[in-house]
């Protein structure tokens, strides 16, 4: 499995956030609660991760989230 990383604020597991206009399978993924999806407006400094309690920060370590990501839409 991926390390994923947990909430700074709460510790729960981290959830990695989504722009733009979602594929089927990131809206799969998103159904199944592996990805939240943003939508298309993408701030200047956008968050990466979220989690349960809606708590939202940016990545420290972009492999760590892109093989999130990649996890949560390869699914296994
Ligand atoms: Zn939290």
């Amino acid at each position: 499995m991926a390390n994923v990383p947990v909430c700074p604020v709460c510790g729960e597991r981290a959830v990695p956030i989504l722009y733009g206009l979602p594929t089927p399978v990131a809206r799969e993924a998103a159904a199944a609660g592996k990805v939240r999806l943003f939508g298309c407006v993408i701030p200047a400094e956008p968050d990466n991760w979220t989690c349960p309690q809606d708590h939202t920060w940016q990545a420290d370590d972009d492999q760590v989230l892109g093989a999130a990501i990649d996890a949560a839409l390869h699914r296994d």
